[in-house]
């Protein structure tokens, strides 16, 4: 069974956060990563040496100590690793009143990437849930979101 949770409207304000929480795309180590969001692509970090996939921060290569990084395009698609329910309350920066999911993906790349879904969801999907990744829209930046789950 599959549910598409996808916005009818590109440029519809984001669900969850106000649009002065946007990270800095310029000058953000990020950058690449929302240069890639912003064209709807999804842009993860590998060792330049020897492709080893890297976390977003990571600046030294577990596998062979390089320090170079090359970013590259990957696939909009992981199963759900672990999954949360955040209640959180913040008036005026988070605009939700509902418990909302913090899902912590594995993508097929092989990265790790925690994200909550592109429409609001009360429920966590089921671990090793299939997602696609797409993309909420915060301000001028564009979020990797989870737009669409499959249950086992
Ligand atoms: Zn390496």
């Amino acid at each position: 069974m599959s549910a598409v949770v996808k916005p009818t409207e590109q440029t519809v304000d984001d669900w969850l956060l106000d649009p002065s929480l946007a990270p800095l795309a310029a000058d953000d180590p990020l950058a690449p990563l929302y240069r890639a969001t912003n064209r709807g692509e999804l842009a993860l970090p590998f060792c330049a040496a020897c492709a080893q996939t890297l976390d977003l921060d990571q600046e030294i290569c577990d596998n062979c100590g390089s320090t170079e990084s090359t970013w590259r395009t990957v696939e909009l698609r992981g199963t759900v690793h672990t999954a949360t329910l955040m209640h959180r309350c913040e008036p005026g920066l988070v605009r939700t009143q509902h418990p909302y999911p913090i899902v912590d993906v594995e993508l097929a790349s092989g990265h790790r990437l925690i994200m909550t879904t592109t429409l609001p969801m009360s429920t966590t999907p089921a671990i090793g849930s299939a997602v696609h990744i797409g993309f909420r829209r915060l301000g001028d930046v564009a979020i990797p979101a989870i737009d669409t789950l499959e249950d086992e």
